[in-house]
């Protein structure tokens, strides 16, 4: 016997009833894009290695150790989508996009990192995400906010918090940098190697260890807030003030930086207590220097991205497993006759109603054909045997009351429309 073959290590088959959750959240996921007026952008699944090296930046966890990096047959060096910003940059930067002024784009699909795998981390994931250029202002910054967090209140997320910083601009992220080396300087031999490493390079990263050895020199890091010149201030003041207003409730938490490396200004994160040690859902902020970086003109940007299946994990902490209502038809035919009168009347049901009509073209016993009715949660049954062919009807049964109720059998109307009267 050949062995059996397995999805690989850290990733997911998504597949029925599961797979409703997604797409209902995939639903809310367009609409809610389509009310802030962001329009969908659909990337590569690979790009040159070099576009994540530039625009995410090479002291990063993702460039350091995550990616899924090959060459093509061609000696290419090419890399699987670790994150959407720096694609959608390049594409938006390719097709002239920045020339036609401000754009607002979203992005729904998956992701790939090589990390250890454990809940709510995976080697393929997915992310929802959006990219606003061209505002420098506050007020760009307040509108991905806001949108992030309509999807945690719409769907009724009682114990998101959201966290906000700032971590200025070249102006006065250099002094922040060397009060941070002045701080984390002595300790050197008692961080991890990440940081150690990462130390004289970039010592803002180290805020972002998730290494124990390092908890306790990032908890009395001097904060952001204490250097940041009079237009980043305005700028993080402002903002604030405008969550004030839109009664977005946040925490001022000076120890989220974030992971990549062109982020200025306001960084965001949301994170759930439901999720356990994986407890940020998204994670965004401003990069104005990112575009310049890849080569393009010097233009704002800000945005967030969102990792689905931590999200509908939150979902279902917060609301359980839904149980699946009854939607739908059965049609159950009784024998071969029976069958070949019920096929068409089926294939019409299905442009008639707006529901799902299941059947079966075994033969079976009613009772088996209810069972499956059942495991289908289909809301009516429609039964053709013998007996009806021979009187020229069907037998429409309710599945939740069980009532019984008899339609002519000739046109699929009919039926249709009994089964609208009785739902
Ligand atoms: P973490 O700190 O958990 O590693 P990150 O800072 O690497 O997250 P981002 O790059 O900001 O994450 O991605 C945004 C969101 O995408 C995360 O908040 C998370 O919800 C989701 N995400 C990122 N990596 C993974 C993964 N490997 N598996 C599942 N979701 C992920
Ligand atoms: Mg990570």
């Amino acid at each position: 016997m050949p062995s059996k073959i397995t999805a690989p290590r850290g990733t997911q088959d998504i597949f029925p009833p599961v797979t409703r959750a997604w797409l209902a959240l995939e639903t809310v996921i367009h609409d809610l894009a389509r009310r802030f007026g962001y329009g969908e952008i659909r990337t590569p699944m690979f790009e040159a290695t070099e576009l994540f090296v530039r625009g995410v930046g090479e002291t990063t966890d993702i460039v350091e150790k995550e990616m899924y990096t090959f060459l093509d047959k061609g000696e290419r060096s090419m890399t699987l989508r670790p994150e959407w910003t720096a694609p959608v940059m390049r594409a938006a930067l390719e097709h002239n996009l920045f020339s036609h002024g401000p754009q607002r784009l979203y992005y729904v699909g998956p992701i790939f990192r090589y990390e250890r795998p454990q809940k709510g981390r995976y080697r393929q994931s997915h992310q929802f995400g959006v990219e606003c250029t061209g505002f420098a202002g506050p007020e760009a910054d307040l509108e991905v906010i806001a949108l992030a967090w309509e999807l945690v209140r719409a769907h009724g997320i009682t114990d998101a918090e959201l966290n906000i910083n700032s971590i200025g601009d070249d102006v006065c992220r250099p002094k922040y940098r060397d009060a941070l080396l002045e701080h984390f300087r002595p300790h050197v031999h008692e961080l991890s190697a990440d940081s150690q490493r990462r130390l004289d390079r970039n010592p803002l990263r180290l805020l972002d260890s998730k290494d124990e050895r390092d908890r306790p020199f990032i908890e009395t890091a001097p904060s952001f807030e204490s250097v940041l010149c009079d237009a980043c201030r305005e700028h993080f003041d402002a903002l604030k003030a405008y969550l004030g207003e839109c009664n977005i409730p946040f925490v001022v938490n000076p120890q989220i930086v974030r992971g990549l490396d062109y982020y200025t200004r306001t960084v965001f994160e949301i994170t759930s207590s439901a999720l356990g040690a994986q407890s940020t859902v998204c994670g965004g902020g401003r990069y104005d220097g990112l575009v310049k970086s890849l080569g393009g003109p010097d233009v704002p940007a800000v945005g967030f991205a969102l990792g689905i299946e931590r999200f509908l994990m939150m979902i279902e902490a917060v609301h359980g497993e839904r149980a699946l209502p009854r939607s739908g038809v059965q049609a159950i035919a009784l024998g071969s006759q029976a069958r070949a009168a019920l096929v068409p009347v089926a294939v019409e049901l299905r442009r008639l109603l707006d529901a799902p009509v299941f059947m079966d073209y075994e033969d079976r016993k009613l009772l088996a054909h209810l069972k499956i009715a059942d495991r289908n949660h289909a809301r009516f049954a429609l039964v053709l045997g013998s007996d009806e062919l021979a009187g020229g009807h069907i037998v429409v049964r309710d599945l939740e009351t069980r009532e019984d109720r008899r339609v002519p059998l000739g046109r699929a109307a009919d039926v249709a429309a009994a089964l609208g009267e009785a739902r």
